[in-house]
């Protein structure tokens, strides 16, 4: 595992705190009166039994060029941010299981390009999903409907835009963005997230471009955040500097594919995460990046540098230690190596460990067939 500690960003102030919850009765968003007496009641409760204490962990799922995050809240609520492509829908389901996910408090599609619904219908079919955050947009793909339709079978669906606020006990969430519509570029509608834990807060931004970013400036909301995912996988059309100046993240994670065609992340944009001093994290050369937080610092696991170096160095280990344990003999003049008493040993008898003998070039006999 690579791991990076220090201290968590600075306290949060507060804006963008004024619109509490939008339920936009129209389109995607219609709901019937029992389901908003049921939402509402369970809004109220969710208020109530939240730990304190605790880790936050997010772990930014490496999907290859595409976006899927994982959050598990302090008290143990979970929030999924987007599903990757449509083949990645089966591994993110897997992905969750295997972290004991039964049920998302929270399923947040960002925008309906594929990279980040397409594999969220595979999630709303398989997990007990309380609520479906997306931005009041569509698109005429069979994607997309894809996901409608299993976002409507999941259950209750709210409008994601600047201002609303998902409950998870635990941590303060708020959408950001969009502000506005009427955006010629969908990745503009992407709904952009900030929570906040202690002192330690992150920014998803999904693909929300430059745009986007002019909006939330001017909105006055409180950018900061300690992680920033890094908006459109890196593009050159996102990240501008004024928006990077206000976030001001000591962390950022690209999630991109290795060799993507459209040349993500773009050299521009490492070049002024590079220039803000921020430290960079990007799942095509690290996989999978989790962060953990309790509220203070944050320190990062890399699973694909932490997979391939720790498995690769604890079976060498291993390896060694076997090695390291067994005995074998060599003459003074021969070229290999020994079990004790092999007749091949009458004249000289010299001890050393198997790895020692494998490492200087010896190799077993043939006659008394030393351990390998
Ligand atoms: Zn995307
Ligand atoms: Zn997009």
């Amino acid at each position: 595992m690579v791991r990076v500690r220090v201290r968590g960003g600075a306290p949060e102030a507060g804006a963008a705190r004024r619109a509490d919850r939008h339920i936009r009765r129209v389109g995607l968003f219609a709901l019937p009166p029992l389901l908003v007496l049921a939402f509402v009641l369970l809004w109220a409760a969710a208020g109530v039994g939240a730990a304190p204490g605790g880790t936050l962990r997010v772990h930014f799922l490496d999907v290859g060029q595409a976006d899927s995050i994982f959050v598990q809240a302090p008290g143990g609520h979970a929030i999924l941010i987007d599903g990757g492509n449509n083949a990645d829908g089966p591994a993110v389901v897997a992905y969750l299981r295997k972290h004991g996910v039964a049920r998302l408090d929270a399923v947040i599609a960002t925008h309906p390009h594929e990279d980040h619904v397409g594999g969220l219908d595979d999630v709303l079919k398989g997990f007990l999903v309380s609520t479906v955050y997306m931005p009041n947009v569509t698109h005429t793909t069979r994607t997309f409907e894809d996901f409608v339709d299993a976002a409507r079978r999941a259950g209750k669906r709210i409008q994601a835009k600047a201002g609303v606020k998902p409950n998870i006990p635990g941590i303060t969430a708020v959408f950001l963005a969009p502000v506005g519509s009427g955006y010629p570029d969908l990745n503009d509608y992407s709904a952009v997230l900030k929570l906040t834990y202690g002192s330690v807060s992150f920014l998803f931004t999904g693909d929300a471009s430059a745009a986007s970013e002019g909006q939330m400036l001017a909105s006055g909301a409180d950018l900061h955040a300690t992680v920033l995912k890094v908006g459109h996988h890196g593009s050159s059309s996102a990240t501008t500097a004024p928006f990077l100046r206000a976030v001001a993240p000591r962390y950022a994670v690209i999630s991109v594919g290795a060799g993507n065609p459209y040349g993500h992340p773009a050299p521009v944009t490492l070049g002024r995460l590079k220039q803000a001093g921020v430290t960079v994290f990007r799942t095509d050369q690290q996989g999978t990046v989790v962060a953990s937080t309790d509220g203070k610092s944050v320190r990062f696991s890399l699973s694909k540098a932490g997979t391939a170096a720790a498995a690769g160095s604890a079976v060498a280990a291993a390896h060694a230690a076997g090695s390291q344990n067994i005995t074998v003999f060599v003459t003074k003049t021969g070229h290999k190596y020994h079990r004790q008493g092999c007749r091949f040993l009458a004249r000289s008898q010299i001890p050393l460990t198997l790895a020692e003998a494998k490492a200087q070039g010896y190799t077993p006999c043939s006659v008394c067939n030393p351990p390998q």
